[in-house]
């Protein structure tokens, strides 16, 4: 079988490996040094505009418009652009070995890569309600969204239903996004999952009322309390209804399912040291062994300013943390000493004309300000949340840019509160204090 050595090798062809290879450029690249190896048939994109743009009924957002780097407002990058660089893209390979002691992997046709410096960037997958064995949950039209290939799938049923029944079965930030999504394309849509209130391991009660009741105006239906316990499916194959455990039959044309995902470390099992289900790395990225690297989704690092390990799913700290890969590598190379990974937790979601930011850590007690009236015409809310008489996180709904840059010198800061009445009362004018 053919055998292929490079320098450097990027494993995963994802957001993370599109902001790796333009760290590379930047630092300096002989051609042929680097490849990037991806399942993917594309070269790497921007994946939150999957259960966005990609889904709008007009002007959806097509490739080649959101190829890295454009969601950190920076230079697209064409396949073009890899061409011209002298950086391989390996397309439609899934590495399916992976042997860190030979510093080999093998892909599913038997072909073998070498490499000098391996950097893992396999992301996640979605966890499947089939996997707890969920009856009637390989029926058609029952969808996941991890990669654009199943955006695409998504996107043809959607059209296929037209005025059809969704049912979103969760209530993380991806059930919340596609559920807007699949009603602005007119779908009668139910949302269902288990918790008190949607996005449980981020909002509040007080925020997440908000959101419920926004979608409720929307003509949302929200089933809570429940879980999907089975799918019927007609001759076709094709989905009809999803069964809830409370004994609620739900008539369905088309099932979403958003029940978190997993981070792909099994190709190293026994091969890497792992904490809090990653890779455990330092604060260069850098893995239990010499010259193997894993950032974005996969990696376990020292969060500075919490003083502890994390691993983090976001698409600011795959970008961020693939640089930081990059810089490390090149600066052992040239014995240059670079900083340690200083990073601020950052994440958003947009969904109908909503769009809100958080910055920092959700621990601990919360002050909720603002106007959160699902019915209000203009809300504007945040919270923020105090630890240890510190503000060590803040949300905002709708902020402008400049208030989210205050929010987020606030979560970095970590400013003491004397009163929190007081706090609830001034609301973001005590961000704009600090
Ligand atoms: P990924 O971008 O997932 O890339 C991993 C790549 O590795 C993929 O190309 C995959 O095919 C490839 N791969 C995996 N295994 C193999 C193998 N064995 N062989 C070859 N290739 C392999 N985050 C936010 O902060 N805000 C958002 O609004 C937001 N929206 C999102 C919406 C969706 C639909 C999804 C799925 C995620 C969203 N995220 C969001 C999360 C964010 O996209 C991820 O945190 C980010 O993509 C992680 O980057 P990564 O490079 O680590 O992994």
């Amino acid at each position: 079988m053919a055998e292929r050595h490079f320098k450097y090798v990027i494993l995963g062809g994802g957001v993370a490996a599109g902001y790796a290879a333009r760290e590379f450029a930047k630092l300096g690249l002989n051609p042929g040094e680097l490849a990037i190896i991806s399942k993917e048939a594309v070269a790497p994109y921007e994946r939150p505009a999957l259960s966005k743009g990609y889904l709008f009924p007009q002007g959806a957002a097509r490739l080649p418009g959101f190829y890295v780097c454009v969601g950190s407002g920076g230079e697209r990058l064409l396949p073009e652009w890899y061409t011209e660089k002298g950086i391989e893209l390996i397309l439609g390979t899934e590495i399916v070995k992976a042997d860190l002691g030979s510093k080999s992997l093998i892909s599913t046709s038997g072909e073998i890569f070498k490499y000098d410096t391996l950097i893992i960037s396999t992301g996640s997958t979605v966890v499947k309600l089939s996997d707890f064995g969920v009856q009637g949950a390989d029926a058609k039209n029952i969808f996941y969204l991890r990669e654009i290939e199943d955006a695409d799938n998504l996107y043809a049923a959607i059209q296929a239903k037209k005025d059809g029944k969704a049912v979103i079965v969760g209530g993380g930030y991806i059930g919340l996004e596609l559920g807007a999504a699949l009603k602005v394309n007119n779908l009668d849509v139910t949302m269902v999952y288990p918790e008190p209130w949607c996005m449980p391991r981020l909002f509040t009660a007080g925020i997440a009322a908000f959101y419920e009741g926004y979608y409720a105006n929307k003509g949302i239906k929200i089933v809570k309390g429940t879980v999907a316990v089975g799918f019927d499916s007609d001759t076709n194959g094709e989905v009809t209804a999803v069964r809830l455990k409370d004994g609620r039959v739900l008539e369905a044309d088309i099932v979403v399912v958003g029940v978190g995902g997993r981070p792909l470390i099994s190709l190293f099992k026994g091969q890497l040291e792992e904490e809090k289900g990653g890779i455990k790395t330092d604060s260069f990225f850098r893995t239990s062994i010499p010259d193997v690297y894993a950032v974005g989704d996969v990696a376990t690092f020292p969060l500075k300013l919490f003083g502890e390990q994390r691993r983090v799913e976001h698409v600011d700290h795959a970008r961020k943390s693939a640089e930081q890969a990059v810089k490390a590598i090149r600066s052992a190379e040239q014995d240059a000493p670079i900083e340690e990974y200083d990073y601020l937790p950052y994440f958003y979601s947009r969904a109908f004309d909503l769009s809100w930011q958080f910055y920092g850590d959700n621990d601990g007690d919360t002050v909720l300000f603002g106007d959160n009236d699902p019915t209000s015409t203009s809300p504007k809310f945040g919270t923020y949340w105090i630890k240890d008489g510190k503000v060590v996180g803040v949300f905002l709904e709708h902020g402008t840019p400049e208030e989210n840059s205050l929010i987020a010198k606030v979560a970095r800061l970590q400013p003491a509160v004397q009163d929190i009445q007081q706090l609830e009362k001034q609301g973001l004018a005590f961000a704009s204090d600090i």
